[in-house]
């Protein structure tokens, strides 16, 4: 089986990397490399699981901090945003899912 080229070396568990955090409390993370369900934990340590769907109803602050029309995803259970993966956009261009 191949390594996948974006893995970092001995990473044991990847988690999303968290980016900023909004002034009502939402978390702002970068998405795994080809991630699709939300990587959040809630306080039983269960983890969301929800899905992350193409989000274009952010207010003001995110387009201050991300762009006005920033690549936003958000878990549609727990509402954290996630951003695109940086590495994976070389390759893939926008993001069919
Ligand atoms: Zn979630």
């Amino acid at each position: 089986m191949a390594t996948p080229t974006y893995a970092p070396s001995d990473t044991p568990l990847a988690v999303a990397e968290l980016v900023d955090t909004l002034s009502d409390g939402t978390k702002v993370m970068i998405r795994l490399p080809r991630m699709r369900a939300c990587g959040e934990k809630d306080a039983k340590g269960k983890l969301c699981a929800g899905h992350l769907k193409r989000w274009f109803f952010f207010g003001r602050e995110v387009k201050e901090k991300f762009g006005d029309d920033a690549e936003i995803y958000r878990c549609e259970h727990c509402r954290t945003l996630y951003l695109p993966n940086p590495e994976e956009q070389p390759r893939t261009g926008t993001l069919s899912y």
